[in-house]
């Protein structure tokens, strides 16, 4: 092993700028600090607050820390108005693709942070396919970082130049892919070729090369999970893949748990003592990520379910009174759900809430983090996907792991969402808190949080993966 033992790794982490991107790879920068190594995340000025706020005390001014090193983000090159640095302040998604472009011209300044600090190791989002190149320039190398599961990241991978699609609505087996797993060309969005109309295609098109040309793939996920799918991208994909999941598991007190993204708009404890008055299992949580505004009709279509199917709720609704229009509130709910529903408007501690005995199930739009986390947590699900890979994730859900219902999503809708009747929410929700069902999926969950959690520990499938990584970069001689 020769010097490297005595010399600390140092690792760039690279995430994409959207918080579904950036809370996991802070959290694999802490699993990292905590073997020794020095972790440098990289980002833009405005995202750097979120990052400092959730290190809190992994940040220090040992080497062997996390660092925070800023780039600044070059809106005004792209047309985008100052401010716009996330996913999440982008007005519209046509501005996603401005936004990437954005992304891209990061390259050169991120190269000059490798110059100066030559750190031994970039993990480095998917949406940066140029890093892979950059890594190269200067002889080290570079993980890929996705943000989602492996059964995601396989029918990804399937649909590869698939393009025997001829109707949207139809549905297809996804090819040579383990077991039969249906979609249709709607929910395949961006990963069909034959469906690139945004251009995000194109991306994932280089995404999928860059990886191929990258040391691995790092997978937030645990081997128990999906383990069909873990060996299916390692031995028929031919990844170099570790799973290292659920990250999450890495906050460890509360607040750690309470600091992660935006600044929560309601006080924890607050939140807590308004859970703790309820029964064990008994409230609904509805969260849509970080990313997702849903429009008026759903909105209202959402209270309307919740309340037809009488389950105390927390509901995150990230749309604020003075964003306007309060049309979507069905007269007088706020005032008939006092004390049965607690409507959260912002940011909500989702990992405190989803760990607390109250909550019985989570509607969720089945991003991977969200899931993951719900998985962790023992919570069953309704699965409403959106957007993104979400409805491959709803699959894993509801088909192999047995422990969500559909609401019934049949389409991408981009980050609006409108398409769910309140019928059909109540139904799920019902569906999913009290018919007998509803014990069988509570068993799974709980069963597989116990295994999330086992995989973290010393000798989990996880923890030994990650390990086999850290060992791995050391042993390269840097
Ligand atoms: N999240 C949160 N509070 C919120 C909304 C989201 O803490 O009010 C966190 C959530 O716990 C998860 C992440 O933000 O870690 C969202 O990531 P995900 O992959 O689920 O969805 P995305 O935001 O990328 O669509």
């Amino acid at each position: 092993m020769g010097s490297s033992e005595y010399h600390p790794l140092h690792i760039f982490f690279f995430p994409f700028l959207a918080h579904g991107h950036i809370i996991p790879a802070i959290d694999m920068a802490k699993l990292f600090v905590e073997k020794g190594v020095k972790a440098t995340i990289i980002t833009t000025p405005l995202n750097a607050h979120f990052i400092s706020n959730a290190i809190g005390k992994a940040k220090t001014n040992d080497e062997n820390g996390i660092h925070i090193q800023t780039i600044a983000f070059p809106s005004a090159q792209v047309g985008l108005s100052h401010g716009c640095e996330n996913v999440d302040s982008i007005p519209s998604l046509d501005l996603f693709k401005p936004f990437i472009l954005g992304t891209r011209l990061l390259q050169e300044p991120f190269e000059q942070l490798l110059l100066d600090q030559r750190p031994h190791c970039i993990v480095a989002d998917m949406f940066f396919p140029w890093t892979t190149d950059s890594a190269a320039k200067f002889g080290i190398p570079r993980l890929v970082f996705h943000g989602t599961s492996f059964f995601s990241l396989c029918v990804m991978t399937c649909l590869e130049l698939y393009d025997d699609v001829s109707s949207d609505s139809d549905s297809f087996v996804v090819p040579n892919f383990p077991g039969e797993i249906k979609i249709t060309r709607m929910q395949a969005g961006s990963f069909l070729k034959s469906n690139d109309i945004t251009g995000v295609y194109k991306l994932v098109e280089e995404a999928r090369e860059s990886e191929l040309r990258s040391y691995g793939v790092v997978v937030n996920s645990f081997y128990e999970l999906e383990k069909v799918y873990a060996d299916h991208y390692r031995k028929v994909h031919g990844r170099k893949a570790w799973h290292v999941g659920p990250l999450s598991l890495c906050n460890r007190n509360s607040q750690e748990k309470a600091n992660r993204g935006k600044e929560a708009s309601i006080d924890e404890h607050e939140c807590l003592k308004w859970l703790d008055t309820k029964k064990p299992d008994s409230v609904v949580y509805v969260c849509f990520g970080s990313i997702a505004k849903l429009c008026d009709s759903q909105l209202r279509a959402i209270a309307m379910g919740l309340e037809a199917s009488g389950q105390d709720f927390i509901w995150v609704v990230r749309k604020n009174k003075q964003d306007g229009g309060e049309e979507w509130v069905p007269d007088g709910f706020e005032k008939r759900m006092e004390g049965k529903g607690l409507i959260i408007r912002g940011w909500a501690p989702q990992l405190l809430i989803l760990e607390h005995e109250a909550i019985g199930a989570y509607v969720t739009h089945c991003g991977w983090n969200s899931t993951l986390e719900a998985v962790t947590a023992g919570v069953p699900m309704v699965t409403w996907p959106i957007a993104a890979e979400q409805f491959f994730n709803e699959k894993l859900v509801v088909e192999v792991l047995q422990i969500g219902v559909p609401v019934g999503s049949k389409k991408r809708v981009g980050f609006q969402g409108d398409s769910i009747a309140w019928d059909a929410v109540e139904k799920a929700v019902k569906r999913v808190m009290k018919r007998e069902e509803a014990t069988q999926m509570r068993i799974k969950a709980k069963a597989f949080s116990q295994l999330a959690n086992r995989a973290m520990q010393e000798g989990g499938s996880s923890y030994t993966d990650f390990n086999d990584l850290i060992q791995e970069l050391r042993s390269m001689g840097h």
